[in-house]
């Protein structure tokens, strides 16, 4: 807060009560409120300045009224009580003057400050893009229902029941061990089947698809799982995965050969070959995995004058397992296994994601740097 200003003027007291005597003190006075008033400059000095003129304790205003009038002689009182009341009028004219202007000067400089320059450039708002791993997800999704597979999601917290019993997993399956699964703390008293984890992977949308729909039915189910891993270039403890199931009559390994070398050939071209390796899963009999010819050397097995580094000079790369689902899964679900029959099909999204956009380490699609997302937008 500024400091006060004090005025240079005090109320003389009048020994001489004549006209030329007082003319003298009015005009001091006079003087003085005007000089003041043009010294004010914001509020708050109007205030200050009001204040000293007007106030009722000891205002200049009222130590005329005891100065002048109260001391004047008998006789000059009523001439006093003139000039007095005169003097009155014109500081309070004064004084609200000195707010008009006071007023109008405020507001032309808050105009200035409020002005708007219309040729400085605007507030650029940057826009958004599919992350990388969702972007890789949305066109795996796209190959599939343009098949006409439809999306199913569930929980990513699952119960023991979905995410290893019903898909077959033997009670003292290896793939239980907490190393390999995070579960929920603290449910040691639960039985087995009803004790929560997160997800390993999305097989359990498998189940849960088949427990509310009747064959045929053709879905493809994305989503985050999550694995005991440490964090390196090619494990990551969240991933995405994409798993695929069709169940009908008369499906056969033919057709899960077909429908994935033709969903192979939509991702990464149609020179893209695909071949068939003898695996194991609990959940399909037989199993598979599925290589394709490198898409980097073209299958070849060398390049740029050597062995190719993203096959290891065999010209392949394992991409995804699958298989025939296992009968005793149809049990789970009230599906009759000698009715029906169907594949099934997962795959990781980051490992596409790298493969396709040349990524040497998965734990760029989680660290959040702009400057390697930007690439993707
Ligand atoms: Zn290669």
């Amino acid at each position: 807060m500024p400091p006060k200003k004090k005025s240079a003027y005090t109320v003389p007291k009048l020994k001489d009560f004549s006209a030329a005597a007082l003319d003298e003190a009015v005009q001091n006075l006079l003087a003085a409120v005007v000089r003041e008033a043009g010294e004010v400059k914001n509020e708050l000095e109007w205030k200050t300045f009001r204040d000293r003129w007007m106030a009722r304790a000891n205002g200049f205003l009222t130590q005329v009224n005891t100065l002048w009038l109260k001391a004047a002689p008998k006789d000059a009182k009523r001439d006093v009580g003139q000039r007095v009341n005169e003097v009155k009028k014109r500081v309070d004219e004064t004084i609200a003057a000195a707010l008009a202007s006071m007023q109008s000067t405020a507001s032309t400089s808050q105009l200035d400050t409020e002005r708007v320059d219309i040729t400085l450039p605007g507030n650029r708002r940057p826009l958004g893009a599919e992350h990388p791993v969702i972007k890789t997800m949305n066109e795996v999704v796209r190959v599939f229902r343009n098949l006409g597979y439809s999306v199913e999601e569930g929980p990513e917290i699952e119960t023991d029941y979905y995410n290893f019993e019903a898909l077959n997993f033997s009670p003292n399956h290896p793939a239980r061990d907490t190393q390999d699964t995070l579960f929920i703390a603290n449910q040691e008293s639960k039985p087995l089947r009803e004790r929560l984890l997160l997800r390993t992977h999305t097989s359990p949308v498998q189940i849960r698809t088949m427990e509310k729909m009747k064959p045929p039915l053709r879905v493809v189910c994305p989503g985050k799982v999550h694995r005991n891993d440490a964090l390196d270039a090619t494990h990551s403890p969240i991933f995405h995965q994409i798993e695929g199931l069709a169940v009908d009559t008369n499906i056969t390994f033919c057709d899960l050969k077909g429908t994935l070398d033709h969903a192979m050939k939509e991702m990464f071209g149609s020179s893209v070959r695909t071949r068939f390796y003898p695996s194991f899963f609990p959940f399909t009999e037989p199993s598979a995995d599925v290589q394709i010819s490198c898409i980097f050397c073209g299958g070849r097995g060398y390049r740029d004058g050597g062995p190719c580094r993203n096959c290891k000079a065999s010209g392949w790369i394992e991409l995804l397992g699958c298989g025939m689902v296992d009968p005793n899964v149809y049990g789970f679900v009230d599906y009759d296994a000698k009715k029906v029959s169907g594949f099934a099909f997962g795959m990781g999204v980051e490992r596409i994601a790298i493969l396709k956009y040349g990524v040497d380490d998965i734990q760029l699609f989680f660290n959040g740097d702009v400057r390697f997302l930007q690439q993707f937008a």
